[in-house]
């Protein structure tokens, strides 16, 4: 359900933190879900426990996700030190991420504004403003996810209003206002279920995202789902979303083996047919990639069906969970193999029942 990246194996990466081994800077940070911060490798801080520990390619990755970066091994900076000329800004904007930075308050500081940018655009790979507006979405999905109201989300993150919130996801997403259609925005909603929070997204056109809400990954489904309809994501209530909730519930109660909701499918013509096709896997039963690809009369597709299975945006109701290895191995899940686990277990249990 998210693009793959190409990482070291998690147990290599965490060896390397207990190593503290320099040899593996660049090449991932790791962020400690329990302190919501995230580091170099080769940070001297005390050693996190394994299953609080996330990894990520890049540090504006784990900046998207919420966290911040450690003030001891600074992983945002690439190389060495800040420079004195820039201290003072760096030691505030630790202080404070929300804030909102003008030219003005820059060259109240005796800095260049020019200066500036480009030393970001240099040591982070993005604008200064850029550096700033993750930084605040990341700190608003992090708010989403964890159930604070949309008011208080907007504004402990440094927005005034909804509208400011909704502006910078659209720049965040890198549309520009005249591609998104206005007044229909896709609203997101948060569902309750035993396996924990999802994040329901969906407009008038159906709903278009279903992900567990602890995936450190949802600001880039945000930022896909907002360029592929080319909507803005806001928070908020919608028929489609209130259905979705009501029949996920069912769902889990087991008074529910189908879904019938509007489903916004887009994709390339394959990815449609494979998550057509996924669709039609039983409650219940499982297939394999190469029994998909069979039946798509691409019987050398696997590896692409297994692919088009991965970027499913809508879990539980088109069935991605349903797929398993040919050898009945569970293979991936992007909410996390306990919980593929978790729902095919509860499929066989009730169909026994039936
Ligand atoms: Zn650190």
């Amino acid at each position: 359900m998210n693009a793959t990246i190409t990482l070291p194996d998690p147990n290599t990466m965490y060896q390397a933190i207990v190593d503290r081994d320099a040899e593996m800077e660049g090449l991932f940070v790791m962020a400690v879900k329990t302190t919501g911060i995230f580091c170099r490798p080769g940070c001297k801080a005390k050693t996190p426990k394994r299953e609080n520990v996330e990894f990520f390619a890049t540090a504006d990755q784990a900046l998207a996700a919420g966290y911040r970066p450690c003030k001891r091994c600074r992983p945002m900076e690439l190389s060495g030190s800040v420079p004195a000329w820039l201290t003072q800004l760096v030691d505030a904007l630790e202080a404070d991420s929300s804030r909102r930075w003008t030219n003005a308050d820059l060259e109240a500081m005796g800095l260049s504004p020019i200066r500036v940018r480009r030393w970001f655009q240099q040591h982070y790979r993005m604008t200064f403003h850029a550096y700033l507006r993750t930084r605040r979405i990341g700190l608003a999905v992090d708010m989403l996810q964890t159930g604070k109201d949309v008011t208080s989300t907007a504004l402990d993150s440094g927005y005034e209003s909804l509208s400011g919130f909704r502006d910078s996801l659209r720049k965040w997403t890198g549309q520009s206002p005249t591609s998104i259609k206005d007044g229909e925005p896709i609203l997101v909603q948060r569902i309750l279920t035993p396996l924990g929070p999802m994040l329901a997204a969906g407009s008038d056109a159906g709903l278009c995202l279903l992900e567990f809400a602890d995936r450190k990954m949802l600001p880039k489904q945000f930022e896909r789902v907002s360029k592929l309809f080319a909507q803005p994501i806001l928070p908020g209530t919608h028929p489609v979303l209130s259905e979705a909730a009501d029949q996920i519930e069912q769902y889990f109660q087991g008074t529910r083996t189908e879904f019938t909701l509007p489903l916004r499918l887009d994709g390339t013509s394959f990815q449609q047919q494979v998550w057509k096709l996924l669709e039609g896997i039983p409650f219940g039963q499982t297939s394999s990639y190469g029994e998909l690809a069979e039946r798509l009369g691409k019987p050398t597709a696997s590896r692409a069906v297994g692919r088009t299975n991965g970027d499913n945006r809508l879990a539980i109701v088109v069935p991605c969970h349903r797929v398993v290895r040919s050898d009945g191995h569970l293979c991936g899940y992007a909410g996390g193999l306990w919980r593929k686990k978790w729902l095919l277990e509860h499929e066989r249990k009730l169909n026994h029942n039936q």
